[in-house]
């Protein structure tokens, strides 16, 4: 019989603003980005009270085209305990980029990131998941550029991502040009045989409370740690109405007004950390010398 995991799960966060998101990137083109009312800064502000008020450090994966407007927010995230990793720069689906433009754009977002936290950025996650099998290229990026873990495969069949049939735990992966890194996929249940997306987002959002949280005890009873994930625009009823397709206004908008109430819940269910933290014990990353809170502000 497997032991349940008693271990810390990994909380994180993709900090974006609402109209990054790809499902509404038809309506809003990225040169229109600029004249968009900027929200991230103040929900990711809630977010880190949030966390605080429930003595949790989490990872948080920060967009460089955030980064480079909101420098003091990276800075706070990194002050207030946290793990700062790299969101990439402009959203863009990485199959939808060439090599060239993938690796310029990682390294650009890496270093800004490095100069904000001064700690070396150590983690990834592609926009929308979109390492895929046709882009399995990037990890060898990611590894030449100094990455060492990433989460940006999602093990199930969607229109915009994932690897349907990889691996569902934390693992080694060896990229086709022989690049490694420390793979967490994002987490899914096992329901009658099938895979059931329960990492968080929109399938938080639109699952009962119910459902997941016992998909997430499942995996921890299968002697497995999760990794649950959120935007700050998903606490955010406010914002402002952009007109999509209909799929589209329902992944976005949908049950926005009870998303914070659940992550209450979900904090209160759940032991959470950081990735980095996980990762350790699960020894697929040695120990840091520097801790993550010397970062100063
Ligand atoms: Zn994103």
């Amino acid at each position: 019989m497997t032991e349940v995991w008693s271990g810390a799960n990994a909380m994180t966060v993709d900090v974006e603003d609402y109209f990054h998101v790809a499902a509404l990137a038809e309506s809003i083109p990225r040169e229109h980005w600029e004249r968009c009312e900027p929200r991230v800064e103040n929900n990711t502000h809630r977010l880190l009270d949030l966390f605080d008020e429930f003595d949790v450090r989490i990872t948080f994966f920060v967009l460089g085209w955030v980064a480079e407007r909101f420098p003091g927010l990276v800075r706070e995230i990194a002050a207030r305990g946290h793990e700062v990793a790299s969101h990439g720069w402009s959203h863009q689906l990485v199959y939808e980029q060439g090599r060239d433009e993938f690796r310029q754009e990682t390294g650009r977002a890496k270093r800004l990131l490095e100069d904000l936290v001064q700690q070396p950025i150590e983690g990834y996650r592609a926009a929308s998941y979109s390492i895929t099998r046709d882009s399995l290229w990037a990890l060898d990026v990611l590894a030449e550029e100094g990455f060492v873990w990433d989460s940006s495969i999602f093990p199930v069949r969607h229109d915009r991502y994932g690897i349907p049939g990889a691996s569902r735990w934390p693992h080694v992966i060896t990229a086709p040009g022989g690049g490694r890194l420390v793979e967490f996929p994002l987490t899914t249940c096992s329901v009658f045989g099938s895979r059931l997306p329960i990492a968080g987002g929109g399938y938080f959002r639109l699952y009962p409370y119910g459902l997941t949280r016992a998909g997430l005890a499942s995996v921890n009873r299968e002697g497995r740690p999760f990794i649950f994930y959120l935007h700050p625009w998903e606490i955010d009823p406010d914002q402002p109405r952009v007109k999509a397709s209909a799929l589209s206004t329902f992944r976005h908008y949908n049950n926005l007004a009870r998303c914070e109430a659940r992550l209450r819940a979900l904090l209160r269910d759940f032991r959470f950390g950081t990735v980095r933290e996980v990762l350790e014990r699960l020894d697929l990353l040695e120990p840091r010398e520097q801790p993550l809170r010397a970062a100063s502000a």
